[in-house]
């Protein structure tokens, strides 16, 4: 069982104190690396996420003014700096991922608040310069009410920072579902939340039935947006379920990121940037490379480098400081990738480093490199969420860029060549909200990022991150 000065509760939180639930059922929380139990987590449902909405809406009749979400949200990014490392060893616990990827995303996190709360005067009202109508107008952002936040477990910490802090920014309360294989890390990042001391109800937190839980956000009219991490079918449910009571929802939901690379480009420079976005989180995460093109002429080259740099990846338990590669979440994730690699080796492709885990394994998944994928074996059109890399070949512009688009997805793509032009003219005709050329890093707090196509609605980051909880209200002030 964990131990955790940052866990004296194993609840959910609303109105302003952690809530003892007698007589709920649990569930389990398991450390990923070895199967051992971490905690015994209350199964909450649907009264219980009504009673968290109904302390959000309390808390939205006296909203904070911009100077105290500034400092709220300054709090916050200091408080998460502060406890960086019993957070990530939290996150490495419960997810997997190396311990330096964990601080790192402890990091992350608190440079969303941070960055939020650096926007902030921006949300003061604005007075049009025009004159319509004969009348001075003022445009005031009024926050939208209370947001129901749902996160997934592949980065606990980080992908809450970057809905919390626009919506705490925003002027909102939010009420909090993280994931059920991962509830420890936002656990602890409550109990940092409830020292602050915030406005009761401000935040709230509820696990466990997650149906139950999502259908009182899309439901209840108190809850005015519903932000969602996930997957693109439970994205696509929520979306109906809140179509008919006109509920603003964001969306950020799976990638298939394809990894251009022609034959200019600087190959050992794009072979280390495979490395560093492919094995985060053990290939978990949506902006994860998912197809890599590669112009035919320099197949033999990059893929060379790849393997060389892949072959030496230290793969084991999270903790070690030297291990680069976790295992995957669970044994339903490792079957789900052995089953892509066994596809395409079956149909045709050649492992250059990997492929097989030994049979009775069942958490941490070789590194792999596979060549000669084509569209018709699964993981070359299927998000593989694990440390593989598929590696097929195009020849020419025209080719890549259809390969590229040819995914219903639309999240992040990478471009590596030596000409700008091309990379831009590329760049341009991506279906793809985030393009990264000669570079393969993902979001950062400063800029919006979200999916086109079947990855999503809405941006997260940036002021379009903030706005998304906003309501803009035109109201005039004074007669021209
Ligand atoms: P998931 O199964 O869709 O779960 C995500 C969250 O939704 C969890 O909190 C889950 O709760 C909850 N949930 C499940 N069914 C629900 C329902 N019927 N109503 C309301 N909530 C429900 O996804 P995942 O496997 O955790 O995450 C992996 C996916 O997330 C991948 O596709 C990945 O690409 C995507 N992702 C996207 C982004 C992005 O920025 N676009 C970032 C990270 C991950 P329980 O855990 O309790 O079931």
């Amino acid at each position: 069982m964990i131990e955790s000065e940052l866990l004296p509760h194993i609840a959910g939180y609303w109105d302003g104190r952690f809530q003892s639930v007698e007589g709920a059922a649990t569930f389990e929380v398991l450390n990923p690396a070895n199967g051992e139990r971490l905690a015994r987590v209350p199964e909450l449902g649907g009264s219980h996420a009504e009673a968290a909405v109904a302390a959000a809406d309390a808390a939205m009749a006296e909203p904070p003014d911009l100077p105290a979400r500034a400092a709220m949200l300054r709090r916050i990014a200091a408080t998460l700096t502060e406890h960086r490392e019993e957070l990530a060893r939290i996150i490495t616990l419960e997810n997997g991922k190396p311990i330096g990827e964990s601080r790192a995303e402890v990091e992350y996190s608190a440079a969303f608040y941070e960055d939020a709360a650096g926007r902030i005067a921006a949300l003061a009202p604005q007075t049009l310069e025009a004159r319509p109508r004969g009348f001075v107008w003022r445009v005031h952002h009024r926050p939208a009410g209370v947001a129901g936040l749902i996160t997934p477990w592949n980065f606990p910490l980080g992908m809450l920072a970057k809905k919390l802090s626009g919506a705490l920014a925003a002027g909102c309360s939010a009420v909090v579902k993280p994931a059920e294989k991962t509830p420890l890390s936002c656990l602890a990042f409550f109990t940092l939340l409830d020292r602050l001391g915030l406005p009761p109800g401000q935040c709230n937190l509820v696990f466990g039935d997650a149906p139950a839980i999502g259908d009182v956000f899309c439901k209840d009219r108190r809850v005015r947006v519903v932000s969602f991490t996930g997957s693109t079918p439970v994205g696509r449910l929520l979306s109906a379920q809140c179509a008919p009571h006109i509920k603003r929802i964001a969306l950020e939901l799976g990638g298939n990121a394809p990894f251009v690379v022609f034959a200019d480009a600087d190959l050992e420079h794009a072979a280390e940037q495979v490395l560093a976005n492919k094995f985060r989180c053990a290939g978990q995460t949506c902006v994860c490379t998912n197809r890599v093109l590669v112009e035919a002429s320099a197949q033999e080259a990059f893929t060379a480098a790849v393997a060389t740099r892949v072959g030496a990846l230290r793969v084991g338990s999270g903790l070690e400081p030297d291990n680069d590669v976790g295992p995957l979440i669970d044994a339903q994730s490792f079957a789900k990738v052995r089953g892509l690699v066994d596809d395409a080796l079956s149909k045709g492709a050649r492992a250059v480093v990997g492929g097989r885990p030994d049979a009775s394994e069942s958490r941490f998944f070789p590194p792999t490199v596979l060549t000669g994928i084509t569209t018709d074996m699964a993981c070359g059109r299927e998000e593989i969420f694990g440390p593989v890399v598929p590696i097929s070949t195009f020849e020419g512009e025209e080719e890549a860029t259809i390969a590229a688009n040819d995914t219903e997805y639309g999240l992040a793509a990478y471009i590596f060549t030596a000409d700008n032009a091309r990379a831009q003219r590329v760049a341009a005709r991506l279906h793809f909200g985030h393009v990264g050329i000669n570079t393969a890093t993902g979001p950062t707090p400063e800029a919006p990022f979200g999916g086109m196509r079947q990855s999503g609605l809405g941006r997260e980051g940036g002021m379009e991150g903030i706005l998304e909880f906003i309501e803009l209200q035109t109201i005039p002030e004074a007669p021209a």
